[in-house]
């Protein structure tokens, strides 16, 4: 068993499709070990996409994050970390396959529905930034 990061960006939770994505992810056998929902402070929003800091995007990205609530997710399975990236589909939904997450909800590159980790490194990190290892279950 491996562990990732989710999670429902704005645009999703605006639209009301986070009940949806949860039934989504718990059918492709995810565990959900945590669970809440917050708005992001643009502080907070920086930090977690500092990876992207110099890329064009990086502001728009950051202020997408924080313009309504978000719901973290962290989640188990065999192979979480590649496993959830093939559910969620392509960064671009015009890119992602059929039946994916993005290619389901998501409107544009930016307004994407979704975030998922991206190695098993990533996943320990993020999941760390939302949850105290107590709130896991
Ligand atoms: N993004 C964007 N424009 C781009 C690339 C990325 O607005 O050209 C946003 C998008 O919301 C994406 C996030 O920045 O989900 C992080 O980018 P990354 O390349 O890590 O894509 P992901 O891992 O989310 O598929
Ligand atoms: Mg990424």
């Amino acid at each position: 068993m491996s562990r990732t990061l989710a999670i429902i960006k704005p645009d999703a939770v605006a639209y009301g499709y986070t009940g949806k994505i949860i039934a989504h992810l718990q059918s492709e056998g995810f565990r959900v070990l945590g669970l809440r929902m917050t708005r992001l402070t643009a502080e907070q929003a920086g930090e977690f996409y500092a990876v992207h800091r110099e890329r064009p995007f990086y502001g728009e990205l950051v202020e997408f994050m924080t313009s309504g609530p978000v719901v973290p997710i962290a989640l188990e399975r065999n192979d979480a970390v590649s496993t959830l990236r093939g559910v969620i589909g392509s960064t671009d939904p015009a890119e992602a396959a059929e039946g994916t997450i993005r290619k389901l909800y998501a409107e544009s590159k930016g307004r994407n529905a979704i975030h998922a980790s991206d190695s098993d490194e990533n996943a320990a990190n993020e999941i760390a930034f939302f949850f105290a290892s107590s709130e896991l279950v």
